[in-house]
């Protein structure tokens, strides 16, 4: 699924924990980028808003990074880096303080267990009020359906900081598939079908859903936040959309980060360049970003709650889509098939921690 990069539909394991957050050392900007408003998602034109610069006190707070022998600098991860932007980083719209703008933090303070964001890195900028409650909406239960304990009860982590924010949750946040409270858990999953004369149904159970549609917009949105980041420009307040498309390749449960897609995408950026990495919430949060080189494309990806991770590209829609014909066919096998109806299933793909190294960018490519 390909989301259309356009106008106000903004938008993007319990291993070792690295507390390191990398970019490049030209991190800033990261790319030239030409903006005229093809490449901006909706709202002002970014270059009108550049003109009410003024006096106003600079109160960016970017620490400064140190540079590794690879040319990625790290930077200090127990504290967040603070944009003083003037313009909304998802859509583009002006904010100025005390007008209609509100803080926003890009890892949302209940995005992810109480407490595991103390002293530690986030980004935190101004948004348009309308973009930040966009963004709270999907938080509000993506936050619960990734916490949540898969079938057999087990959660991602031993950590209590977990099971607590679960049973906080639980209940309060609704389900926007079923509009219903995100109660004890499971949802029934019923099929229906037949075997020669026999009427059969079966009823699984499987953990709260999320709509796919819902993770991706959510992830485009901190990965717009990040870009926006890493293309900030001091001077003017303001940073930059990426030119193109977002195009999310998968998003999948922990039971399943041995997806044969997942390690596709990680094979094939993991010699692209590193453009921004980072550990944060106490291992509850990660992502990075790579850019091919010259190309203007990038590949993500993101782990939320040490449970779901998210991975695809953005940027040139073109080669993106040339290099996902190689994607490596997944074993799906049919249960049931009619000829109006079929039902398939793929047996989820494990990983086993010592082959898990889609985060360990710090150690992969740290120079000698
Ligand atoms: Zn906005």
């Amino acid at each position: 699924m390909w989301l259309p990069y356009r106008g106000r539909t903004r938008g993007i394991s319990g291993a070792q924990h690295i507390s390191t957050l990398g970019l490049t050392a030209a991190y800033y900007p990261c790319c030239r980028l030409t903006v005229g408003r093809a490449n901006v998602g909706g709202g002002d034109d970014v270059n009108a808003a550049v003109t009410n610069v003024g006096e106003r006190p600079v109160t960016d707070r970017i620490p400064e990074g140190r540079p590794r022998a690879d040319g990625v600098s790290e930077f200090p991860t127990n504290q967040p880096f603070v944009l003083d932007n003037t313009t909304c980083p998802y859509c583009g719209t002006t904010v100025t303080r005390g007008s209609e703008s509100d803080k926003e933090h890009v890892v949302g303070r209940k995005f992810v267990p109480k407490g595991t964001l103390y002293q530690s890195w986030n980004l935190i900028l101004r948004a348009c009020r309308q973009c930040n409650r966009e963004k709270s909406d999907l938080e509000n239960d993506l936050s619960l359906i990734t916490m949540h304990p898969n079938v057999g009860g087990r959660f991602a982590s031993d950590d209590l900081r977990l099971r607590a924010e679960v049973r906080r949750k639980i209940g309060r946040a609704i389900s926007r598939r079923t509009r219903k409270p995100i109660a004890a858990g499971e949802e029934p999953f019923i099929i229906r079908g037949s075997l020669g004369p026999m009427q059969m149904t079966f009823t699984m159970k499987m953990p709260p859903q999320a709509e796919e549609e819902r993770l991706f917009r959510l992830a485009r949105l901190q990965l717009q936040a990040v870009f926006y980041f890493l293309t900030y420009n001091r001077q003017t307040h303001q940073g930059y959309f990426w030119p193109g498309a977002f195009c999310p390749l998968i998003s999948v449960r922990r039971e399943d980060w041995g997806n044969p897609h997942l390690r596709w995408l990680e094979a094939q950026t993991v010699g692209w360049e590193p453009r921004f990495f980072v550990i944060t919430a106490d291992g509850f949060y990660k992502a990075w970003i790579r850019r091919k080189t010259d190309a203007n494309l990038w590949a993500w990806a993101l782990e939320w709650n040490q449970n779901f991770r998210l991975a695809g590209f953005f940027g040139d829609e073109a080669i993106a889509r040339d290099l996902v014909v190689d994607l490596p066919k997944l074993d799906v096998s049919s249960i049931h098939e009619t000829t109006s109806k079929f039902l398939k299933v793929r047996i989820e793909t494990p990983l086993s921690e010592g082959e898990d190294r889609l985060f360990s960018i710090a150690d992969t490519d740290a120079g000698p």
